[in-house]
């Protein structure tokens, strides 16, 4: 554990934020920060990182510099924090010569506590000199994993933070980053050239989330079905394609939904509109693709759902992150098909084969993508904890199953009754094709299809012909690849990878192991602990009237509802019912600033009154 907390530390936080006590991690990175030592820190999305650096000026009232490569992201932490009455401000490309000036001028006169930039800002302006000149002694450098070309999202102007060491000798620099692995970690190290930094590495798993993984059957009933379970909440949906997230945003406004299509192809104000939209929550759905979520901090996101196979887990996670910001129960769902898994390898082959890199380095490329589409195959077919799936594949150990938040733990998925005779069809018809063909082909063969391929070989005339005819292709390929994934049957590397029979296939076929293969149910999903315990004594008629007032204030301020209050103080309230100014201090989330702002307010909302502002 964490060495008690510093009371300047435990005063601030509650002065200004109404929070009563730092998460473990977050207390020895801002400890790190006042004390002066470079620090990196790893944690999830979600894990609470900004306040790491937003808490330490506050405490020795300095001018802390954050780095951040995502406008709309600094934007929304500049307006939380004004929410509270932290002095903070953010300079970017599109801020005016105007304001440029004024926080410029806040700059010298020591006012700001916090001054958000971006790296190409930061480096060519001359911003530097009059940060030497107010004498800047902290950077935080978030996203930090952009410096490296090994992280998922590499930026090149990042590599200029490497001067920031020089230029700031006696500065700390702080790097911030959700990517976990060892390799990258190591380079953001190197590359900032941090001196023996305190290394802090969070907790993967997001306990408030409840995973599914659902066989996709029928895309648009499904995703009615699923967003039903959320009517009025905060849900993303993601789809590959842009002509999709347009095809299915429409069908789901003419079901009554208020959603809108999301992605890169639309032009810049129409996009706007939509953050916008969805951050005052004046729209409850975005159907997006993976361009959406950058910046995006609704807080109260309830459901992320998937309607196809993103191409790897560290995209999943990132993805998912992004529900239940708030720490309030939320469902990701991810559809899968083990048809994306083929379209994502052909995808995977033709970009790197277009890419001007030479042989050597497409083959590293394709080999790395498939290892990461693998990975998030075997988690999509695994009949095992969700939670702990994911915890692993980040290199933590899970020590809580059943979790009572996936679909596994809670019994969802169903096993096939007679698994084992099923496998041995399918290992019998790889052995009579001779080891010498993909997935589909023996599956096509298994169910009896009549294709150019079956005839050419003369595979009609197979005994194993037609074995398994009472299967669709996609239940079929979905059974042999959980086959796959359990080791029963091998698979050939390269291009064209071909399925093999190995030592414990031909147990299988001897009969001296027996099979469990599951046949997800779809549809029936039973409520998560996390999501019965988050509504315990809330009265939600009050609380529905609470964000209606919350939209309305957002509005008028023009600022994301979250930032006036998340839904975790919104249900406290509707939970506490606070009739007074003390009583309603007391509940988290509100600080002195929200009591002066809106604490009149809530207490006649609570009161039943109409509200006054
Ligand atoms: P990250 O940047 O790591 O994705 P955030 O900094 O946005 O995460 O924090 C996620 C959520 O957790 C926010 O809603 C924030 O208000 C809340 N939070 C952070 N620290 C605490 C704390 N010590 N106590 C209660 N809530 C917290
Ligand atoms: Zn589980």
């Amino acid at each position: 554990m964490s060495p008690a907390t510093d009371p300047r530390i435990t005063e601030v936080l509650a002065k200004w934020w109404g929070f009563d006590q730092l998460r473990p991690l977050q207390s020895e990175a801002i400890q790190s920060a006042l004390d002066g030592r470079d620090s990196l820190v790893v944690m999830p999305t979600g894990g609470g990182k900004s306040l790491c650096y937003q808490l330490p000026p506050l405490v020795g009232e300095s001018t802390d510099v954050v780095i951040s490569p995502l406008v709309a992201l600094m934007k929304d932490q500049v307006d939380a924090l004004e929410a509270i009455g932290y002095p903070a401000a953010a300079i970017y490309s599109g801020v005016s010569q105007e304001e440029r000036q004024q926080i410029r001028d806040r700059l010298a006169a020591g006012e700001l506590r916090l001054l958000f930039t971006a790296p190409e800002r930061l480096v060519n302006t001359g911003l530097l000199d009059l940060l030497a000149q107010v004498g800047v002694k902290r950077f935080s450098i978030d996203e930090a994993h952009c410096i490296s070309q090994w992280g998922h999202d590499f930026r090149p102007e990042y590599r200029q933070l490497a001067l920031l060491r020089d230029r700031f000798p006696a500065a700390s620099l702080h790097a911030f980053t959700a990517t976990a692995t060892p390799r990258v970690r190591e380079d953001i190290a190197s590359q900032l050239r941090l001196r023996s930094p305190d290394v802090l590495v969070g907790t993967f798993d997001r306990p408030n989330l409840c995973y599914r993984v659902v066989p996709r059957t029928e895309r648009i009933q499904q995703t009615l079905e699923i967003l039903g379970r959320h009517a009025g909440e905060a849900s993303i949906v993601y789809c590959i394609s842009r002509k999709e997230t347009e095809r299915l945003a429409a069908r789901l406004a003419a079901e009554g939904l208020l959603a809108r299509p999301y992605h890169a192809g639309l032009d810049q104000k129409e996009r706007h509109k939509t953050q916008e939209a969805f951050a005052r929550e004046t729209i409850d759905v975005v159907v997006a693709t993976v361009a959406f979520g950058m910046g995006i901090d609704r807080s109260n996101v309830r459901l992320v759902l998937h309607t196809s196979l993103p191409k790897s887990l560290e995209a999943y996670q990132q993805e998912t992150g992004r529900a239940g910001r708030d720490g309030l129960a939320a469902e990701c769902v991810l559809l899968y098909s083990s048809a994306d898994v083929f379209s994502w390898e052909a995808l995977v082959r033709k970009s790197a084969e277009e890419s001007d890199l030479d042989v050597d380095e497409i083959e590293r490329l394709i080999a790395g993508q498939t290892e990461h589409l693998h990975a998030i195959r075997r988690y999509a077919q695994a009949t095992r904890c969700r939670h702990a799936a994911l915890s692993e594949y980040f290199g933590q150990a899970y020590g809580t199953e059943p979790c009572g938040a996936c679909d596994v733990c809670l019994g969802e998925t169903e096993s096939l009754p007679d698994a084992t005779v099923t496998a041995q069809k399918i290992i019998s018809c790889v052995a009579r094709v001779g080891e010498r063909f993909g997935v589909r082909h023996v599956c096509e063969v298994l169910r009896g299809a009549k294709t150019e391929g079956i005839q050419r070989h003369g595979h009609d005339r197979l005994s194993t012909f037609g074995l398994l005819a009472a299967l669709d292709q996609r239940a079929a390929e979905n059974l042999t690849h959980q086959l796959l994934d359990q080791g029963l049957l091998g698979r050939s590397g390269g291009d064209r990878p071909v399925v093999m029979l190995n030592e414990r296939s031909w147990e299988v076929l001897r009969g001296t192991r027996t099979v469990v293969l599951s046949e997800p149910r779809s549809g029936k999903a039973k409520a998560a602990k996390a999501d019965v315990d988050d509504w315990k004594g809330v009265d939600r008629d009050l609380f529905e009237r609470l964000r209606k007032w919350r939209r309305q204030v957002a509005e008028g301020r023009g600022k994301p509802a979250w930032t006036i209050f998340d839904d975790k103080s919104l249900r406290a309230i509707a939970r506490e019912k606070p009739t007074s100014p003390a009583a309603l201090l007391r509940v988290k989330g509100i600080g002195e600033k929200r009591l002066a702002d809106f604490g009149a307010a809530i207490l006649d909302l609570v009161a039943g009154k109409e509200p006054a502002e």
